[in-house]
């Protein structure tokens, strides 16, 4: 396989630096199918995408059903239209207080730091976000707004919990983090700072011992990851995620359920099994959001708690994630309690009993 000659592979910098993103870069590493090919034109000026050659090297040459082509290569699916599809169906820009802070629980907020990752999931959630190229939440005057973003967290007592995400927020530098980090520990009621991030999974290369120290000054902080398929736990995520633990650093794992990639038993258990054995703890299974260009990985409700009852009681309790959808009322577990049918369809009750009717466009 012909790689750039100046690519150092253990370098996060230098395997950003090689991202692949045209379709000449991608025959490199895999047989490009003709509706790959389109898909990759359509996507100029809409959906960015770009992968990383670390991810890259993890794909099927041939089937483009691959688990990590399906996730990372743009399908010609994501320009069909789908019914009830949505921008933002979960409501962040409705709970959006300030350029970057989203406040939507009473105790905690998302900080969205970027809107940058070295790979653009296709089923990304924040596809509006992070890959249609006009639709950032970002002002123009980015810089700017940072000081309003730490006054708002500064000025609510109420939030104890504050969590980077974006985009991948560990795209920046260790300094420019550590800035952000250092500037929230000075904020007395912020108790615990949360990182979600991807790099574990799509550049473990970016979990440095020097990343990992400097994180560990700012304790308590957790980081969440994002693992769909086994494939994807490798050697050099695995030690991603073991750098990360040995520095006190608690690693869970968000899933999202994916039609054709994950949305079967047995993969799911080889998954959940995966991250016991890389002491990655599963804590969400998320529904897939009906979001617009990611509407053909929507599995039904019901193929979730199918899945969901063949894990229960045949794995141990901290193998099985929380099987939740997220909504403009907040995420909700998907099991008996809160979920009720009637002849109207499916109703929801989030934690504050207050409830609605979720469309599964599967039914329609
Ligand atoms: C998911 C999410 C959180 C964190 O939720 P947890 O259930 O605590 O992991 C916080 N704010 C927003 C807007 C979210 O979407
Ligand atoms: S890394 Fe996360 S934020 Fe970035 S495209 Fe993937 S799912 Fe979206």
């Amino acid at each position: 396989m012909q790689k750039a000659h100046d690519l150092v592979w253990t370098d996060w910098r230098s395997q950003l630096k090689h991202r692949i993103s045209t379709v000449e870069d991608l025959r490199q590493w895999i047989n490009v199918t003709p509706d790959e090919e389109q898909a990759i034109q359509d996507s100029e000026g809409k959906y960015r995408w770009s992968i990383t050659p670390y991810y890259a090297a993890l794909m099927d040459k041939d089937d483009p059903m691959c688990p990590i082509r399906q996730q990372s290569v743009p399908s010609v699916q994501e320009f069909i239209s789908f019914t009830g599809s949505d921008n933002d169906p979960v409501g962040d820009t409705v709970y959006r207080k300030t350029n970057r802070v989203v406040h939507k629980y009473p105790d905690r907020v998302i900080f969205l730091i970027t809107e940058v990752c070295a790979v653009y999931c296709r089923h990304c959630t924040r596809k509006y976000h992070t890959t249609d190229l006009s639709g950032t939440y970002f002002e123009s005057n980015e810089a700017a707004s940072w000081e309003q973003d730490f006054e708002y967290i500064a000025s609510h007592p109420e939030i104890r919990d504050v969590l980077l995400t974006g985009g991948d927020p560990l795209t920046y530098s260790d300094e420019k983090l550590e800035l952000i980090i250092s500037r929230l520990r000075k904020i007395p009621h912020v108790e615990i700072i949360r990182i979600g991030s991807r790099y574990p999974v799509l550049l473990p290369q970016r979990i440095t011992p020097e990343f990992c120290a400097m994180l560990e000054k700012y304790h308590p902080i957790w980081l969440n990851t994002h693992f769909n398929h086994p494939k994807e736990i490798t050697p050099e995520a695995a030690a991603a995620c073991d750098r990360l633990l040995r520095h006190g650093i608690p690693v869970q794992n968000q899933t999202v359920l994916l039609k054709g990639l994950n949305d079967d038993l047995e993969t799911m258990k080889s998954l959940l099994k995966g991250l016991l054995k890389i002491r990655v703890r599963p804590y969400y299974l998320y529904h897939c959001d009906n979001v617009t260009g990611v509407s053909h990985f929507v599995t039904s409700i019901e193929k979730g708690r199918e899945i969901m009852r063949g894990l229960l009681g045949h794995m141990t309790g901290f193998a099985v994630p929380q099987y939740i959808v997220t909504t403009k009322l907040g995420k909700i577990p998907l099991w008996e309690e809160q979920f009720h049918q009637d002849d109207q369809g499916y109703w929801l009750e989030n934690y504050n009993h207050d409830t609605m009717r979720v469309d599964d466009p599967n039914l329609i």
